[in-house]
């Protein structure tokens, strides 16, 4: 057996808390996390240091927020001069080149394109990356688990011209991925039973402790499942909405320009979409800690569920992520199974960050780091968090700003000038207290200055990250179209 614990981390990317059965949710949306969340520490009141992926994985993976790296995932207006220093800081900087110099075999998987692009996972030794990332497609596990030539001639048979479509992008999809002779991987991300047992006999080899990364693309838009996954949460209407809802719903998450009427049965297909997708990655959850377990691995391993961001359901008039701070948006869950011999347990009332996660990890196996924004958890309180979203990513619409937690409010910083406050038991964030209570605004606009974040910083903000063209291979991309 390894001295030094290995780590597992799985990022399910969107994924909100309240929307989890441990977190709260009135259906049972996340049996297997629910019962690994018992058996370690549930993180309470979690929040991202950003709303979309790019800049919270940066701040999880250097414990900084963004505005004080920059990767620049979108255009910024840097010269490659720039652009270098901020990567050779980045390279420099970061919890995985430490993991890798204190004798860490490190792993990172993901179908996430945006985490390529930023070329932030070359921080590991290895790194397994599927196909449809390659040839830029998105491939749900409908694709390559089901056989599709079947239902394709039944749907044109019982004339349902929408669900034929679906069946033949699919089998196009297919080939292109059957073409490449490299479909294994996939199976793996989408939770397939065999593909974590072959994953996790790989990790079973390896004579050095690990450290795996996942980000699991199941939670994120176009929202992944399977018919059982319904009928677990008392949905009947799998068909309707599988299969027709999908592709209506994809415009509305990402064309916020447009102005495209929503109904509240939109609203509501959306929600059920999203919690049969966390009850599908909930099972490959439970899967992949079964199987550690049944290889004596679990023992010595700390297993970390999170989420780098969540989505929002209309709530505030949007849907998806990656345009305002409001709480479906930066409550994340944040769970983290220790072995035994930690002796760490219960749930975590205090205000924790993802960018402390590796702080606290490292602060409890004795390894050094670099200076971070984020504490070691176990040792010290947080008095106040941030979040971010000052990288306008894809609409003209996005409200950027910062924001500011303590044990009590959140303060919200935007671009525009606005200002606003609200009580954190306010989740939905209704009853904006901000003109009776200059005190705590002021202490609030203190910290920010303290930390130097800026809600401007980069005073470079009124740009999209794509044009109209690119913007729809990239959406393609990520799975919204
Ligand atoms: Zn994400």
């Amino acid at each position: 057996m390894n001295e030094k614990p290995n780590i597992v981390f799985i990022i399910l990317d969107s994924a909100r808390a309240d929307f989890f059965s441990c977190y709260g949710y009135d259906k049972k949306t996340t049996p297997n996390i629910d019962k690994i969340a018992k058996e370690g520490v549930l993180f309470k009141n979690a929040y991202a240091p950003s709303s979309w992926t790019g800049p919270s994985h940066t701040a999880l993976f250097t414990g900084k927020y963004w505005s004080r790296i920059k990767i620049p995932y979108v255009n910024l207006g840097l010269s490659n001069q720039e652009k270098g220093k901020i990567e050779e800081n980045f390279f420099k900087n970061n919890f995985v080149k430490i993991l890798n110099n204190t004798g860490y075999e490190t792993i990172s998987y993901t179908i996430n394109n945006i985490l390529m692009k930023g070329k932030i996972l070359n921080i590991f030794k290895k790194q397994e990356i599927d196909l449809a990332n390659k040839c830029n497609l998105y491939i749900g596990q409908n694709v390559l688990e089901k056989p599709l030539k079947i239902p394709l001639l039944k749907s044109i048979l019982t004339l349902r011209f929408k669900k034929a479509f679906f069946y033949a992008n699919a089998i196009f999809k297919k080939l292109i991925i059957m073409a490449s002779k490299k479909k294994a991987n996939h199976k793996f991300l989408f939770g397939d039973r065999i593909g974590i047992k072959r994953y996790v006999k790989k990790l079973s080899s390896f004579k050095k402790p690990f450290f795996l990364f996942i980000n699991s693309m199941g939670t994120h838009y176009e929202y992944q499942s399977k018919k059982r996954n319904f009928k677990n949460l008392g949905y009947e209407d799998y068909e309707e909405i599988y299969f027709d809802s999908r592709n209506k719903i994809g415009p509305l998450m990402y064309l916020v320009d447009e102005n495209i009427p929503v109904s509240e049965k939109q609203v509501e297909n959306t929600k059920k979409l999203y919690t049969a997708s966390l009850n599908y990655v909930d099972e490959f959850v439970g899967k992949m800690y079964r199987e550690l377990q049944k290889k004596g691995l679990l023992e010595n391993t700390i297993f970390i569920i999170a989420s780098d961001h969540g989505d929002e359901f209309y709530e505030k008039g949007i849907f998806g992520h990656a345009k305002t701070l409001n709480n479906g948006i930066i409550r994340i869950p944040l769970i983290i199974k220790f072995p035994d011999k930690f002796n760490i347990k219960g749930p975590y009332d205090d205000l924790a960050s993802l960018i402390d996660v590796f702080p606290s990890i490292f602060g409890l196996l004795g390894i050094k780091h670099h200076e971070t924004d984020g504490i070691n958890l176990f040792k010290q309180k947080n008095k106040i968090i941030f979040a971010e979203h000052i990288m306008r990513f894809r609409s003209k619409k996005d409200e950027l700003g910062i924001c500011a937690i303590n044990k009590d409010y959140k303060y919200m910083k935007m671009s525009d000038g606005s200002k606003r406050l609200f009580k954190n038991a306010d989740f939905y964030e209704k009853n904006n207290i901000i003109n009776k209570n200059k005190n705590i605004v002021d202490s609030f606009e203190n910290e920010i200055k303290k930390i130097g974040l800026n809600e401007k910083c980069l005073g470079k903000t009124d740009f999209v990250m794509f044009d109209k063209s690119s913007l729809k291979k990239e959406m393609e991309g990520l799975g919204y179209l």
